[in-house]
This record gives structure tokens, C-alpha cells and sequence, in this order.
């Protein structure tokens, strides 16, 4: 008797651990099934979120703005084609877009109040969280390109003003006057298209061949702001954020609704902590919690599979994207695609 009372439980518990371990298996194979990667490398870019109505875009702004997006996307699929990192797919490509002065980042970038033209920039890596980023820079050619020397070459995170210009100087990046930012033929032009609409951000998420995902963005900010405001964009959790485990992620949009609402890891947190896919949780987080907020604007993201999606509540956002299928396509209005 005594030894049927010992045998019992020993029993009980053994045939418990059996069924949760076998269980477990189950679900682990179910898991892994699910995550197989979909794409072997995925890129997907954006240059901004407003109001841009189809009837204020002349034709030959639209092409100008399709054929910039293509260009910068084409500039980082090829990295990642070749094998490149995600981290050198996201520099190089918002490189492009900085040096163009359609997009309110580097060149072209929007105006203060005062007239000056001050830049913030962030670049995540998902493999480690390592981050960079500059804010309130107004001589630094490529600000990404500082984020990215922040990140890898200073034990800081977050650089600002005159000291972040002084460490990019250090590192040898190409140092500009301000008045490189000024481009009066495209401010006009773009202020009379886009009355004013504070928008042309850019931003990119690439996930590699080694499944390394990595966020950039880069931007002027809000055109007509003041003393000294920085937005979401440099800042690591709500404009950009990538994590291996989730996703990578960009914003662009009303700044100081995606700081409060941190918007890029709330979509990480939804997917690592409730299970959403990259479409529920950046849905969730962009056509809901923002739209009831009354904060306009869009994110691109890619997940730890490849998947890619690019919600925005504004009228449009100036995207694109390209997976390894042979999937790609730019896009500016909200009835593409
Ligand atoms: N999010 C940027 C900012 O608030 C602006 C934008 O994306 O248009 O600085």
C-alpha cells in the first residue's frame, strides 16, 4: 500500500512531463513549420507620408518621384542580392534618397521657422539592438551615415548638434555648409505642390541572406518647426527599431504622435508579445490606435520571414518594396496596389 502511494504520483507527474514535452514538440514543429523563411531577402523603402491628391501632382513630379523610389530601391535589392548585410542595404539606399532633393532628407531637406535646415537620422541593427542616431544636425552631407557611425563607432546611442557634426568629422564623413540643405528651385516647387505638407522622410527595412533585419530613417523633420524640435524619426522605438525576433521598422508621419505612442515597437511588441502577424500588428498600431489618436502618417516594416507591409492613414505615402520572389513595385496613392 505504502508503495502503491509512492508509485502513484511518480506515475501521475511522468505521464504529465510526457504529454507537455510531446506536446511541446508538437508545437515547435508547428512553429518552425510557420517560420520558415518566405523570402530569402526583402527590402521596403518610403519617402514620406501626407496629402498628396492625385490632382496636385503634375505628371512629371509623379515620374520624378516614382523613378527616385526605384532608384533607391534598386540600389539596395542589389546589395542584398549580392549577399550584402541588411544594415548596408538600409545606409546605402537612404543615402540615395538624401542626396535627392525631392525628399525632405539631406538635400531638400524642409525649413525651420528661422529659415535653417536641421536634420535628424537613426539606424537600428536587429541582430544585436545595437542603435545610432543624430538629431539637430545641420552640416552633415548624409546624417544615416553619422547615425550609423554613432551606432558602430561611439559607445553612445543619441548625438545632437554641434557635438554630433564634431564626431562625424572625426569619422570623416563629408562635412557640408548649411546652404548645401537649400534648393530654392525644388522648395518652391514642392511648397506649391504640396502646400506645405510636412512630408518626404525616408526610411528603410531590409532583412539579408542571413536573416539579419536592420531599420533606417532619415529626415528634416517638420517643415516650419522651432526651437531646435526633434521628432520620432531619430528616435529608437518610435520612428525606427528593428529586432531580429520581430521585425524592422520605419515611420513617417507626425512626429510627436509616433514618440508618445512609440509607434515602431508597439507593432515589435504586438508581434513578439501577442503573436500578430507583421500585417495585424502595424494595422493595429497605424489604421487604429494612431487614426483614434488623430496622428497621421505611415510605417514600412519587414519581419523576421521577409514579409513586407507598408500601412499608411494619410491621403498617400511615397513607397515601394522588393522581395527575392521577384516581387517589387513603388507606389504613391492610397488605391495603388
Ligand atoms: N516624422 C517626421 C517628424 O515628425 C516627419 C515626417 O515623417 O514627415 O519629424
Amino acid at each position: 500500500m505504502k508503495a502503491f502511494k509512492i508509485l502513484i504520483p511518480i506515475l501521475v507527474s511522468s505521464t504529465l512531463i510526457l504529454f507537455s514535452c510531446s506536446n511541446r514538440s508538437n508545437f515547435q514543429s508547428k512553429k518552425e513549420v510557420q517560420e520558415i523563411k518566405k523570402q530569402e531577402w526583402a527590402i521596403v523603402i518610403h519617402g514620406g507620408a501626407g496629402a498628396m491628391a492625385k490632382d496636385k501632382m503634375t505628371p512629371d513630379m509623379d515620374k520624378q518621384y516614382r523613378d527616385a523610389l526605384s532608384d533607391a530601391l534598386n540600389t539596395g535589392k542589389k546589395i542584398l542580392e549580392d549577399g550584402g548585410s541588411a544594415l548596408d542595404a538600409v545606409e546605402k539606399t537612404i543615402n540615395r534618397m538624401e542626396d535627392n532633393p525631392l525628399f525632405n532628407a539631406g538635400k531638400g531637406a524642409v525649413f525651420t521657422h528661422d529659415g535653417k535646415n536641421e536634420l535628424d537620422a537613426a539606424i537600428m541593427d536587429g541582430s544585436n539592438l545595437a542603435a545610432g542616431s543624430v538629431v539637430c544636425v545641420t552640416d552633415i552631407k548624409n546624417p544615416i551615415s553619422a547615425a550609423r557611425k554613432v551606432m558602430t563607432n561611439s559607445p553612445h546611442v543619441m548625438l545632437s548638434g554641434a557635438g554630433a557634426s564634431q564626431f562625424a568629422k572625426e569619422q570623416g564623413l563629408e562635412i557640408v555648409p548649411s546652404s548645401y540643405f537649400y534648393t530654392e528651385r525644388r522648395f518652391k516647387e514642392l511648397q506649391e505642390i504640396l502646400k506645405n505638407e510636412k512630408m518626404g522622410t525616408v526610411g528603410c527595412c531590409a532583412f539579408d541572406k542571413n536573416g539579419n533585419l536592420a531599420a533606417g530613417t532619415s529626415t528634416g523633420g517638420m517643415s516650419n518647426k522651432k526651437y531646435n524640435r526633434i521628432g520620432d524619426a531619430p528616435i529608437i522605438g518610435a520612428g525606427t527599431y528593428a529586432n531580429n525576433s520581430t521585425c524592422a521598422v520605419s515611420a513617417t508621419g507626425h512626429g510627436e504622435y509616433f514618440i508618445r505612442w512609440t509607434v515602431a515597437h508597439d507593432i515589435s511588441a504586438l508581434i513578439e508579445y501577442k503573436g500578430l502577424s507583421l500585417k495585424e500588428a502595424s494595422d493595429l498600431v497605424v489604421m487604429d490606435k494612431l487614426v483614434k489618436a488623430g496622428g497621421s502618417g505611415g510605417v514600412i516594416c519587414v519581419d523576421k520571414l521577409g514579409n513586407v507591409a507598408m500601412p499608411f492613414n494619410s491621403e498617400g505615402m511615397f513607397r515601394g518594396f522588393a522581395t527575392a520572389d521577384g516581387k517589387a513595385g513603388v507606389y504613391i496613392y492610397k488605391d495603388e496596389k
